[in-house]
């Protein structure tokens, strides 16, 4: 089985979006992050033989991983087509299948969602809909937010009927990659909240 570090340096070989599209909130996970969570996942035993959602799959790293970390089938669901077609040239597996899709028409039950929406600051709630859709799908959620919008997710999440297993707490870096980004890369207190059916 591979190991952690070795997880994180495959997810570092994923290719960015070339052109990110703003209205769509196209920011990459960095690749160190996202194998923290996946880990975490994977301990939890909901990785490894499940079948997966990757809501809002960019170029794939969380596919990826579910890939690396022997999930039973992934569907990674995208509505951008040109992160779609990046993402199949990141992963080249038969076990994962590419949904060309808004989230809103996605249906399949699964046993597990990895998601890191739109945080709603170009369209509001954004994240409200991913929310809605993964509590529709899965039992198990592992969903990336801003640490500011805790209390939205902690009520969505009750209103629901799932509770908070857990917050893992990171700094997010955000590369420049759009204009009105004064900084070279900022970090935004951000947090992956493991989120369970009660
Ligand atoms: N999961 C990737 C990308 C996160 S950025 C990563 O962590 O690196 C959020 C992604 O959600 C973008 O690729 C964007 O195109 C996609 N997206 C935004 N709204 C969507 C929607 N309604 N349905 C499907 N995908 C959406």
């Amino acid at each position: 089985m591979i190991s952690k570090s070795q997880l994180a340096i495959e997810l570092s070989r994923i290719s960015s979006f070339s052109q990110p599209k703003i209205k769509l909130e196209q920011y990459i996970t960095d690749s160190e992050i996202a194998a923290e969570i996946l880990w975490q996942a994977y301990l939890e035993g909901d990785v490894h033989g499940k079948v997966i959602a990757d809501l809002g799959a960019g170029t794939g790293v969380f596919s990826l991983g579910c890939v690396l970390l022997k999930a039973k089938r992934i569907y990674a669901v995208e509505k951008d087509g040109d992160a779609l077609a990046l993402a199949k040239n990141n992963i080249n597996s038969r076990i994962c299948s590419f949904v060309h899709a808004d989230v809103k028409e996605f249906n399949k039950k699964v046993d597990t969602v990895i998601q890191n929406p739109p945080y709603g600051t170009r369209k509001r709630h954004a994240d409200r809909e991913f929310l809605i859709k993964s509590f529709g799908i899965a039992d198990k959620v592992y969903s990336i937010h801003k640490i500011s919008t805790a209390r939205f997710i902690e009520k969505i999440t009750k209103d629901y009927g799932f509770r908070i297993k857990k917050i893992l707490k990171f700094k997010l870096p955000l590369k420049k990659s759009y204009p009105f980004h004064t900084k070279k890369t900022a970090k935004i207190e951000a947090g992956c909240w493991i989120l369970e059916k009660q």
